[in-house]
């Protein structure tokens, strides 16, 4: 199954530089959006809460901001980037009153329209258009003249041109210069759970603490030594990887290194792991990740901060930050 790409030659840059847009929440993708848009020709007003400490920064940044039901009013087509967990309450509270029909309300990542915390009401476009990338690369990448690719997604078409104006929002925040693709809501929320729970954040953070824990632990070798081997090195690999491929990466390592790639690999991410991956990918499609992550932020988020706090402790993290306080060719 192939996926619909579209470049800058077929996008029309018009549809969102002709509509008022509202971005609510300043954060990192919030930040990105706004700025982006902005120096795309768009006319952006930034949302935030009164007394917000982004309010300030926004303003210095040179946008417009105003209260999120102000924006809301005002605009033609709403982008909502506040925490996903409190998406539905943030909506119903400050927006909801102010969506009218032929406006388009859009976000950076489906978790609330597709699971059902946030319905939007009828003769409104529901559209996504979601950065492959942290904010923060988003924002840097269309400064050096390049752009995260978007995906883009529409769930509800009520004025007939939705995806013209998805497409279009994604040119704003400069994803056609890479390249945008087209999706579903379901694809991109289910996708971007997996991605960041079973490999990007989930899989590699526990991979690079598995290796630093058998080096040190079991094997006896110095912290500051695992730490460069198993974690600072890493970048460099991806890096390779992300360029030019596996391949090149493994033409740029010695043989010694690649045959260990085919011998090694497949015993630490082994049958039982991809059997794990499967259970994490049933669980976001059933939604009882969803359900469990919702729960937990109810509760003030008591879990999640329990394991916040044990990383921060973690000896891996106090060799980290010793050794790149010392290494000046890491960027702050
Ligand atoms: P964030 O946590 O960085 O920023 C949230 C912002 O929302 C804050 O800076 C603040 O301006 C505002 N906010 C916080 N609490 C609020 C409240 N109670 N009421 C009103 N406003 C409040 O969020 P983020 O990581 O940028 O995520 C925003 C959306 O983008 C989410 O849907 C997320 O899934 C999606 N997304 C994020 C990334 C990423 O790089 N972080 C990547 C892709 C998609
Ligand atoms: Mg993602
Ligand atoms: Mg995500």
């Amino acid at each position: 199954m192939a996926i619909e790409m579209c470049y800058e030659k077929d996008v029309d840059p018009s549809i969102i530089q002709g509509m008022k847009v509202a971005v609510i929440g300043y954060g990192s993708q919030g930040h990105a959006h706004a700025l982006n848009l902005m120096d795309s020709g768009c006319d952006v007003r930034v949302g935030l809460r009164e007394g917000s400490k982004s309010w300030a920064v926004a303003e210095e940044a040179g946008l417009k901001v105003m209260t999120m039901e102000d924006a809301a009013e005002e605009a033609d087509l709403i982008m909502i980037l506040v925490p996903d967990e409190i998406q539905a309450k943030v909506y119903k509270e400050s927006i909801e009153a102010h969506v009218k029909p032929g406006n388009t309300l859009a976000f950076g990542h489906g978790f609330n329209v597709h699971f059902g915390y946030i319905v939007p009401p009828e003769g409104v476009n529901v559209i996504m258009c979601a950065p492959k990338g942290p904010g923060h690369i988003v924002r840097r990448q269309y400064t050096e003249g390049s752009g995260v690719p978007d995906l883009i997604c529409v769930h509800t078409d009520a004025t007939g041109n939705a995806w013209d104006i998805a497409k279009s929002y994604a040119w704003g925040v400069g994803g056609a210069r890479t390249g945008i693709m087209l999706g579903t809501f379901a694809q991109e929320t289910e996708e971007d759970l997996f991605g960041e729970q079973a490999v990007l954040c989930g899989g590699a953070v526990e991979l690079v603490k598995a290796g630093f824990d058998t080096l040190v632990n079991y094997g006896g070798y110095p912290a500051e030594l695992a730490y460069f081997e198993v974690y600072h090195e890493l970048k460099m690999i991806v890096d390779l990887m992300y360029e030019k491929g596996i391949s090149f990466m493994n033409y740029s390592i010695s043989n010694t290194a690649e045959y260990g790639e085919y011998y090694a690999g497949p015993k630490v991410i082994n049958e039982q792991s991809r059997e794990a991956m499967k259970l994490i990918l049933d669980r976001i499609k059933n939604g009882e990740f969803a359900k469990e992550f919702m729960a937990d932020c109810e509760n003030d988020h008591k879990w999640l901060l329990e394991q916040r706090a044990a990383c921060d402790d973690l000896e891996i993290e106090k060799t980290g930050k010793k050794i790149r306080s010392m290494f000046t060719t890491v960027k702050k």
